[in-house]
């Protein structure tokens, strides 16, 4: 796919925001209608997370996904699409204008309706030691091992919870990476109540089954019900400490393990990318089942923004199947919404797709529900531990100025006191770790604490970019 843009129009029928297994779907069903569209990505090849690399330690299931993901690819390669490879979108605003960073240079991008198929990041429960080089998520060693090849150490630990652990495992271990365990929080005895869930999902069984073979096959061991406490090492990562956990989750201060490594890799599940749903002015709703915070969507995957739609796991952990329908959906939802197919196309589609997201969704709650990482867990979070990791803030100045804001809680006036999530990540990473510990601190739910307000950029952009845009008829916001 070529990386395209130094002729791109300014405004566009319907833009669609990531190139995953929804943002392709999506990018079809609307360009199919006869729509303009762009397709834009801030990485230099379409696919999302799951349809980048290589076939080393992949099961068949997986390789037929991404076949039909392949398939995809290629009929919006060709249906005539703008595509914007390598492109940032930094801010949306209410009209539904686009601003993006490409190639040193930012530019807004007019639309009439915008598709967020902007995936999902991964949750990290801190404890002491996780910023040590050698410590990374199980998504970054993955996305190294796919795409280059390269594997995060020579002897790897997995720790967290949630098939990730599982299907990042088998691929480093194919690749010949030493995997001395599977670390997972969760107990087999939990799921046993979810097994009817599990009914007609026999392609991701087969998928879990050769898994699990390519592990048997390399004697790696799965530990249940326990959690990496520490990571440990002069400069970087030696050493990590395994402790069983209680009933509620808590650490077992008795027994604890110590295993020599070089490179840990972490994964509490993942979490809906809402950002840019949020600039846009979206509602947001606290839904644990689908992933946490995620966008009030109507049936047609539409949020409370007429014309905003979002698909794909920036609305709900499901898998790439899910990923798709919803895609497509969206892009369908889209079309009807500019009156680009008549009512009695889209209905019968829009029932056919609902109908299969229920089910592929059904699954996606299970995995949520029983990989959650428990409250008790948040334990491992010791006062010296960092929460911020841009802004260098520990838990314990989180810790005492939740005991100042009083009243004024909420994640911004953390942000006021602590200066946590003012750094690049602008909070990705460190609000849920906050929602954990605000709940932790004052028994309250977690939702109670919100979200950060959303800002633009979302993304960092150089200031001189932004200031340049100003002389262009859209510009930046007012
Ligand atoms: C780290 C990680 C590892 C995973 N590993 C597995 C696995 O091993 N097996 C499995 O079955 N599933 C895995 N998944 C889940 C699988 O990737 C998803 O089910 C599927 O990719 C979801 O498709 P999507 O289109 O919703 O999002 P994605 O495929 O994640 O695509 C989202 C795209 O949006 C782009 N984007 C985001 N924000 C912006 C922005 N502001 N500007 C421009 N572009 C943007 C991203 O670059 C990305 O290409 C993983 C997910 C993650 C996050």
């Amino acid at each position: 796919v070529p990386i395209a843009d130094a002729i791109s129009p300014l405004s566009v029928d319907v833009a669609v925001v990531g190139s995953g297994p929804a943002g392709l779907a999506a990018a079809l069903a609307a360009a199919e209608s006869g729509l303009t569209v762009s397709l834009i990505d801030e990485r230099p090849a379409a696919g999302g997370q799951y349809l980048v690399g290589n076939d080393v330690g992949q099961s068949a299931a997986v390789a037929a996904t991404e076949r039909l993901g392949a398939y995809l690819l290629r009929q919006v390669v060709t249906a005539g699409i703008d595509w914007r490879l390598g492109s940032t979108v930094w801010d949306l605003d209410s009209r539904l204008t686009l601003r993006l960073f490409s190639h040193g240079q930012a530019t807004a991008l007019k639309t009439r309706a915008v598709v967020l198929a902007c995936g999902a990041r991964e949750q990290v429960i801190p404890f002491p030691g996780w910023t040590l080089p050698g410590v990374m998520t199980a998504g970054a060693a993955q996305l190294l091992a796919k795409r280059y090849g390269v594997l995060p150490g020579k002897r790897v630990v997995l720790a967290g919870s949630g098939p990730l652990l599982l299907a990042t495992a088998a691929r480093l271990a194919a690749l010949g990476a030493h995997v001395a365990g599977i670390v997972e929080a969760s107990h087999p005895r939990m799921w046993l109540p979810h097994a009817r869930a599990a009914w007609g999902h026999g392609d991701r069984f087969s998928e879990a089954w050769e898994y699990l073979g390519t592990l048997r096959r390399g004697r790696v061991p799965y530990r249940f019900g326990q959690a990496v406490v520490a990571a440990s090492g002069e400069e970087k990562l030696e050493r990590v400490t395994i402790a069983r956990l209680d009933a509620a989750g808590r650490p077992l201060a008795e027994g604890c393990e110590d295993l020599a490594v070089d490179a840990l890799c972490v994964s509490f599940g993942l979490l809906p990318n809402t950002e840019l749903a949020q600039l846009g002015g979206a509602r947001l709703l606290f839904d644990p089942r689908r992933g946490g915070w995620v966008p009030d969507l109507d049936t047609s995957l539409q949020t409370t923004v007429p014309g905003l739609f979002v698909a794909g796991e920036a609305a709900s952990i499901a898998g790439a199947a899910a990923a798709m329908s919803a895609g497509r959906l969206a892009g369908l939802a889209a079309a009807r919404h500019l009156d680009s197919i008549p009512a009695d196309a889209f209905e019968p589609e829009k029932a056919r797709l609902e109908d299969r997201l229920r089910r592929e969704a059904r699954f996606g709650i299970t995995l949520n529900t029983l990989f959650a990482p428990p409250p008790g867990l948040d334990t491992i979070i010791t006062g010296d531990t960092f929460v911020c990791r841009c802004e260098e803030v520990t838990a314990g100045e989180v810790t005492a100025a939740i005991a100042n804001c009083g009243d004024w809680l909420t994640l911004d006036s953390l942000k006021i006191w602590t200066r946590v999530g003012q750094g690049p990540c602008q909070g990705r990473t460190c609000a849920p770790i906050l929602g954990r510990l605000i709940s932790r601190e004052t028994g309250r739910p977690i939702a109670d604490a919100g979200t950060f307000a959303a800002r633009p950029p979302v993304r960092p952009v150089p200031l001189h970019a932004i200031a340049a845009m100003e002389r262009t008829d859209v510009g930046v916001r007012q």
